[in-house]
């Protein structure tokens, strides 16, 4: 009997996910750098005004204690310009439809191929629930990436006004901006690892189960950062209905793996 041809693996569109990270990456070097301007330009001077007037005359409270308004109007001035002109609403939105769209299409793709490689009928031709799962996607992501420049901004704060308090080097608060920095770029990293791994997984397991596949075969990513738990079930079957005890590939917190699917008349 003749085989039967190879059905393509499943694909994770890592190229998307890079692109999705960078692109957000962006936004936060470009808000940093003014962050670290007006840091510089207008934060140090007026803690080195504060803090030589305190030497000057150390019984008497500083005369210029309008040092920390004009601290917090620098820093809110800096905050607001980021939210309108590089986090913004319009800019998000770009961002998170093209990344998921992105998904969309090489998840379409690699279904189709997987399609035609068994003659089943292609899920990906009508799809009524395609509409509103994007919508909600990109919603759900825009909410992702606003949470980034707010979680900076708290920090930043925190740094330059516990620092003012707290007697803390000039140098040592530059050091904890630039650190907040990479906090913001490494959850940039997160979001958008864990939202490819789980829109894959969920565009995947609609279509798959829109073409009739009610197996799939769980596939880990095969490097390094595979949780042990999925490197257990790599390579094993499991129904669409019950998933791996109510768990799919993708699901879980920057999950990588993918199902493969599982023809009826494929199963060993
Ligand atoms: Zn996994």
């Amino acid at each position: 009997m003749p085989r039967k041809p190879k059905t393509p693996p499943t694909r994770f569109p890592h190229a998307v996910m890079a692109n999705y990270y960078t692109a957000v990456r962006k936004l936060i070097e470009n808000v940093h750098s003014e962050v670290w301007q007006a840091f510089q330009k207008e934060i140090v001077p007026e803690i080195h005004k504060y803090r030589s007037s305190m030497k000057n005359d150390a019984d008497e409270p500083p005369e210029d204690d309008n040092m920390l308004d004009k601290i917090q109007e620098s820093m809110e001035k800096v905050r607001e310009k980021a939210i309108k002109a590089v986090f913004s609403q319009t800019v998000m939105e770009f961002i998170a439809r093209r990344f998921i769209r992105g998904v969309n299409k090489f998840n379409k793709r690699n279904i189709s191929k997987q399609v035609s490689a068994v003659k089943a009928v292609d899920p990906t031709v009508n799809e009524p629930w395609l509409r509103g799962f994007m919508q909600v996607s990109v919603k759900e992501n825009v909410n992702y990436i606003k949470t980034i420049p707010e979680e900076y901004f708290n920090r930043i704060e925190t740094i330059v006004f516990q620092g003012v308090k707290g007697g803390k080097s000039i140098n040592d608060m530059a050091g904890d901006i630039r650190k907040t920095k990479e906090v913001s770029v490494n959850r940039a990293k997160f979001i958008a690892r864990d939202q490819t791994g789980s829109i894959l997984g969920q565009m995947t397991k609609t279509r798959h189960q829109n073409m009739g596949v009610k197996k799939f075969k769980w596939s880990d990513s095969d490097d390094s950062r595979v949780r042990d738990s999925h490197e257990s079930l790599d390579g094993r079957v499991f129904s669409y209905e019950e998933g791996a005890d109510g768990l799919y590939p993708g699901e879980d917190f920057n999950c990588r793996c993918v199902a493969i699917p599982v023809f009826d008349d494929e199963e060993e």
